[in-house]
């Protein structure tokens, strides 16, 4: 295991990049990574695509973090990257997840290092791939890689609070994908050193907006389709009615798994507008069992993911990524039965 190239001499100034929409994982595998190398003297700077959700915002070191289309920071970032001697590339698999800083990444310099869980890794986009689709999120990777280094014990609250938040994100707080028993001999260690997961978990889950519930009981009330013979939801969202529910950033995370406790069920499928870009729209799939939700999108939506949960793209008007979709669910009819 190559953990030894963050660990050591070679690199002083460092960037971390997480892809696209960046979720809990990502945003708490980043700011571990940060106060650990900046623990061991480094300088590190976490650079995301694009705005993350405002319920990750309490995370120790949150408000460092670079946006690249936030034009106040799009400066810095640049010169982040241009003065990087070693780029940490965290929880994604292909540098078109990158999304807007795909091309500033992949031109620079700086060696790559990937730490990742996500099915076949691009090989060629970075130096050092330590990718394992074993694992529940990037989180546990990085736990793992401090654990084999006798690390794990001797972190900081900081580090410990932002693991347990990735892993806790990536696996709807240990309820999905989060079978194997080391992930709890690891939580146990982020334990000892301090972490409140019972505070983590309220800040995270439980603190929605007003606009977040009244958007929660219009799209389950109105938006949300059950196509009862093939066990599949879908639920809409467009930005006319983002704007009408004043709905912010964050908002809509999760409400994608809800159709799932409906007895039965196999597939939820939310199609989302794309906020800063209009007209392409987002598609969030779950599923229970062993539905492949990967396969669909990579096969109807340009995306991929994990067998459980996946996303993907399609440009063109609401009523015809509805369409769309029903298309690509009516040609899994067989397993959706
Ligand atoms: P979410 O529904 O939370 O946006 O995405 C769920 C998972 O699907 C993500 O963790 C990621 O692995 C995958 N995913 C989402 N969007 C895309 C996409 O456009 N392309 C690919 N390759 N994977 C995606
Ligand atoms: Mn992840």
């Amino acid at each position: 295991m190559n953990f030894e190239f963050i660990n050591f001499e070679l690199a002083n100034n460092l960037v971390i990049c997480v892809h696209v929409n960046p979720d809990g994982d990502a945003i708490g595998s980043a700011l571990a990574l940060k106060h650990y190398l900046e623990r061991k003297g480094k300088q590190a700077t976490i650079i995301v695509p694009n705005i993350f959700p405002d319920f990750l915002k309490w995370l120790p070191g949150a408000d460092s973090i670079l946006v690249y289309t936030n034009n106040k920071h799009k400066e810095q970032a640049k010169t982040a990257i241009g003065q990087a001697d070693l780029v940490i590339v965290c929880d994604l698999n292909q540098p078109n997840r990158l999304g807007y800083m795909e091309e500033d990444i992949m031109q620079s310099k700086a060696p790559r290092i990937l730490i990742d869980h996500h099915l076949d890794p691009d090989t060629n986009f970075c130096g050092v791939i330590m990718s394992h689709p074993e694992m529940c999120a990037t989180g546990e990777v990085i736990c793992h890689l401090l654990s084999e280094q006798g690390e794990l014990d001797s972190i900081s609250q900081d580090e410990a609070t932002c693991l347990y938040t990735a892993m806790m994100c990536d696996t709807g707080a240990f309820s999905f994908n989060s079978n194997r028993p080391v992930i709890y001999e690891y939580i146990s260690h982020l334990l000892a050193r301090g972490i409140d997961k019972d505070q983590i978990y309220r800040n995270v889950f439980w603190t929605a907006s007003e606009g977040r519930l009244r958007l929660l009981g219009y799209l389950l009330y109105v938006n949300m389709k059950v196509l009862h013979e093939r066990r599949t939801t879908i639920i809409t969202l467009t930005n006319e009615e983002r704007r009408r529910f004043k709905v912010k950033n964050g908002d809509t995370e999760g409400i994608v798994n809800i159709p799932l406790t409906v007895l039965g069920m196999r597939l939820s499928i939310f199609i989302n507008e794309d906020t800063e870009h209009p007209g392409i729209m987002k598609l969030s799939l779950r599923s229970v069992g062993d539905f492949p939700c990967d396969q669909m999108a990579l096969r109807f939506f340009g995306g991929g993911g994990h067998k459980n949960a996946s996303g993907g793209k399609l440009q063109c008007t609401m009523p015809e990524a509805v369409e769309k979709v029903k298309a690509a669910i009516d040609s899994y009819a067989d397993m959706l039965k």
